[in-house]
């Protein structure tokens, strides 16, 4: 860390102090795409390393319009009154398509973005959902150095995003809808196989079907295989508009930490999902030394065009591709 520039060591000093104008800054240099930008924000992220883990990483999906930010905002708003700090993170790989991000929108969570212990950072726009992901991951340790004590992280319910989030939770939430036959799609979706806690907002409209909805969500997961053997996914009722049902939900939280603490399995997650990291990180990279390598370059477009013919099978073309990596 001793070989900091001022600038850097500035950063360093005024995020591990808790100010939010450093954290922004620190979030800003970790998204940027120039190199020099690139070196900079590892050897910051580096000097911050030892300050992070401290925080409960909560994962939050739903499909849009299911009650995510109002949610969140109740949440964030119920945990400050507990006197906690809270970051909430987005990863939303359509941001770049768009042109602008929905998730983690600060006009979506006006209470909650005025108040001082809150920090909400929307999705980056890095692209690809790989690109996303890690910013959001590192973004995330960045926040933990800055001494928040929750970390929501916020996705919109559509499949890959969902499991790169799970894949940086503690807990993976699953907020749904009380229609019956919801369900069943989260079934096909592999969804509920990864939540850890699944919620059914909006109980306030309806409660029989809120009812209802919560049991064949029971049923539905009697049938699953569950992750750990020592926690029994719980659905939740809950108001998201009318406030009701936050606190059961964050004691269910503290609960799962609690248990999985208790056996061990909750450092095994998150020295899994390091682990898991990594390796996304080395497949990435690969991929791209591969692609920008000259003779791959070169002799890629005649090769796939042969595969798409017929003139060559796919296992002889990757294999002399491959090879030029040597
Ligand atoms: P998101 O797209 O998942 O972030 O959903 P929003 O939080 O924007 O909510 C979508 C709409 O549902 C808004 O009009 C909310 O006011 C409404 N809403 C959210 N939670 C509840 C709830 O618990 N009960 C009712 N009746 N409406 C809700």
């Amino acid at each position: 860390a001793s070989e900091l520039d001022p600038a850097d060591r500035a950063l360093v000093d005024g995020v591990l102090a808790h100010q939010l104008r450093p954290l922004a800054k620190t979030i800003t240099l970790l998204e940027s795409q120039r190199d020099d930008h690139k070196a900079r924000a590892r050897h910051v992220l580096e000097a911050l390393l030892p300050h992070t883990g401290g925080a409960m990483r909560v994962g939050i999906s739903g499909v849009p319009g299911v009650g995510k930010s109002t949610f969140i905002e109740a949440l964030g708003l119920y945990l400050i009154e507990q006197g906690l700090r809270v970051a909430v993170l987005a990863v939303d790989p359509s941001s770049s398509l768009t042109g602008g991000s929905i998730l983690g929108d600060k006009t979506r969570m006006e209470l909650l973005s005025q108040n001082p212990a809150a920090f909400i950072r929307p999705s980056p726009s890095a692209g690809s959902l790989g690109g996303v992901a890690e910013k959001t991951r590192e973004t995330m340790l960045v926040c933990e150095a800055a001494g928040f004590d929750v970390i929501i992280i916020e996705t919109v319910g559509v499949g890959q995003s969902e499991t790169a989030v799970a894949g940086m939770s503690d807990i993976f939430c699953l907020l749904q809808l009380p229609n019956a036959g919801d369900d069943l799609q989260a079934i096909k979706k592999g969804i509920m196989e990864i939540a850890d806690l699944i919620v059914i907002n909006k109980a306030d409209i309806d409660a029989g079907a809120a009812m209802r909805a919560k049991s064949q969500m029971k049923t539905a997961l009697h049938m699953l295989r569950p992750a750990s053997p020592n926690w029994t996914v719980p659905v939740l009722m809950l108001s998201a508009l009318h406030k009701q049902g936050i606190a059961d939900f964050w004691a269910a939280v503290t609960e799962y930490r609690r248990v999985l603490s208790a056996t061990g399995e909750f450092e095994a997650k998150r020295r899994h999902q390091a682990l898991a990291w990594m390796w996304d990180l080395i497949d990435a990279g690969l991929r791209s030394r591969f692609r920008s390598h000259p003779r791959v370059k070169h002799e890629l477009p005649a090769l796939a065009q042969a595969v798409e013919e017929g003139t060559t099978t796919p296992s002889a073309a990757a294999l002399r591709l491959l090879g030029y990596l040597n």
